[in-house]
């Protein structure tokens, strides 16, 4: 395995250590070995990277040339592109991406989803006219503004890491804000190696700075507590996510959080092709460490025995197609951390204790190697107000449930305290459609169409969050709405 370099800190313009050249391990999930070292920063580092984020916003032109700062961030996402390589294989060393699942969700859907708020950035309506009115006696020329909400603290999991970071940072990098990026403690490189090339594509200092820390929340809670800090743009855990709003609320600051999710996808019994709809799904991509991942599958009852039987044959068939690092049809390698594979053996016990019925996996495999894997893993018979129905798992765990029709189906699927993702097949489209109206979940995919691109907005209801990435709405998610009226004489 190849060692990583230093993940560095980068603040007002700036690679560097970390005050006192402070360092932590970087482990890779494949080998549980240490892949490299990261700045570990500390209270003062942060406090720099706030403050340089502040000035660059309140005394640089950054927020008020939008031609100048598009052309900057579309060249910066091809640079970001031009190091593809380097960007699959911190996917792969740091995160733990099969190479299957680097070059998908990790890096291509990253970079693709980059390009794409480049180009969305071009439906800002950034003056709009709203025309002359007489109230109270009173004639006016009215207009209504866009303007950057200011400092975005973007705080970000470790699951897809570029792909995260891209979603927040490029989208308040159009809108005109100034980003200080705090990446998870497991993925520190991803991010430091975009504000390296940051410096590459000529960013002016401040605009953008990435804190890593071995600490959990301390970055994270000062950026929170923060008045110079305008916007947490968060995306990880629903407690955090609360923890975040209330702790938020002190200095009164937007806050948009991306959480959760146990999205359901449902097989309606006139599915084409059903025993094909019903095997393995994308349940298992990058070991389950999805939040949109459909990780609850819904099956008719009338048919429930033969989703079962071609769940144990995809199941079967795919113990020996995951785990290899090299393979590059492979989309499953190890879980993140010993933590996580902790958690998910936790559950995959505790499935057994509330009677599901394993099919498939519910072990570790050192075999593959010495890092964090957990077999591929399905339980049946498995009903919606289990806890491994409804807690988010974040490993390869799948949950079968039978329904009766398709009233049953789109109840299922909603009781639930997340909706973020979900999907309907059925060889009629409008009634996969009246299902997929009824969920109530950000993006719902019908007979498997991309319901997750650049282009679209992405968040999720209920306790997956609030607010929403990606597409022109996730730019318009930094911008606020000033109404300016001229009074006309
Ligand atoms: P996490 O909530 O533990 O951590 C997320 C980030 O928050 C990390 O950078 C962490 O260091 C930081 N953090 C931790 N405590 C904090 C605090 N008190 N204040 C401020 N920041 C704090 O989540 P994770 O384990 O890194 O990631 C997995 C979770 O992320 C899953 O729940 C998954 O569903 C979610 N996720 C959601 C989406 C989405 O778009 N909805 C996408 C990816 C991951």
């Amino acid at each position: 395995m190849k060692q990583l370099p230093e993940a560095r800190l980068y603040i007002d313009g700036a690679l560097r250590s970390a005050e006192g050249g402070r360092t932590y391990d970087n482990i890779c999930p494949w080998t549980a070995e240490v892949a490299g070292q990261a700045a570990d920063a500390s209270a003062t580092d942060v406090e720099a990277a706030i403050d340089a984020a502040r000035r660059a916003f309140d005394e640089t032109d950054w927020s008020r040339q939008h031609n100048q700062r598009h052309a900057l961030v579309k060249e910066y996402m091809a640079l970001l592109r031009a190091n593809r390589d380097r960007l699959m294989d911190i996917a792969r060393i740091e995160a733990g991406a099969a190479v299957g699942a680097a070059c998908r969700a990790h890096v291509d859907f990253a970079l693709n989803g980059g390009d794409d708020l480049v180009e969305c950035f071009n439906a800002i309506e950034w003056e709009e006219d709203r025309g002359r009115r007489e109230d109270n006696g009173v004639l006016s020329d009215r207009i209504v503004i866009h303007e950057p909400l200011g400092v975005v603290g973007a705080i970000t999991p470790w699951n897809v890491p570029l792909y995260v970071n891209i979603g927040k940072v490029i989208a308040a990098f159009l809108a005109g804000c100034t980003v200080v990026l705090k990446p998870a403690p497991d993925t520190p490189l991803m991010g430091s190696v975009m504000g390296e090339l940051a410096i590459e594509a000529g960013f002016p200092p401040g605009v953008f700075n990435v804190v890593t820390s071995s600490d959990p929340a301390m970055a994270g809670e000062m950026l929170v507590g923060d008045p110079r800090v305008d916007v947490i743009s968060f995306t990880g855990s629903t407690a955090v996510g609360k923890r975040i709003m209330e702790h938020g609320a002190a200095t009164l600051k937007r806050i948009f959080l991306e959480l959760g999710g146990k999205s359901a996808k449902i097989i309606l019994d006139d599915a084409p092709d059903f025993s094909v709809k019903c095997m393995m799904s994308m349940a298992i991509f990058h070991a389950g460490q999805g939040c949109a991942l459909p990780t609850r599958l819904l099956v008719p009852r009338s048919r429930y025995q033969e989703a079962v039987e071609a769940l144990q044959m995809s199941y079967g068939g795919f113990a020996s197609r995951w785990g290899d690092y090299d393979d590059p049809e492979n989309i499953m390698g190890p879980v993140i951390s010993q933590r996580q594979l902790e958690r998910v053996m936790g559950y995959i016990e505790l499935g057994q204790q509330e009677g599901a019925r394993l099919i498939a996996g519910g072990k570790t495999c050192p075999e593959k190697g010495s890092g964090y894997f957990i077999e591929p893993t399905c339980f049946v018979d498995v009903t919606n107000d289990m806890r491994i129905a409804q807690e988010e798992i974040f490993g390869p765990v799948l949950v079968v449930i039978p329904f009766d029709d398709d009233e049953d189906a789109i109840r299922i699927a909603n009781d639930s305290n997340y909706g973020l993702g979900g999907g309907v097949i059925s060889g009629d489209r409008e009634r996969a459609l009246h299902v997929a109206r009824n969920i109530r979940a950000g993006a719902i995919s019908v007979n498997d169409g991309m319901s997750i691109t650049g282009d679209l907005p992405f968040g999720g209801f209920k306790g997956s969050g609030m607010g929403r990435e990606w597409g022109r709405e996730g730019i318009e998610e930094f911008l606020d709405l000033k109404a300016i009226a001229i009074g006309v004489s």
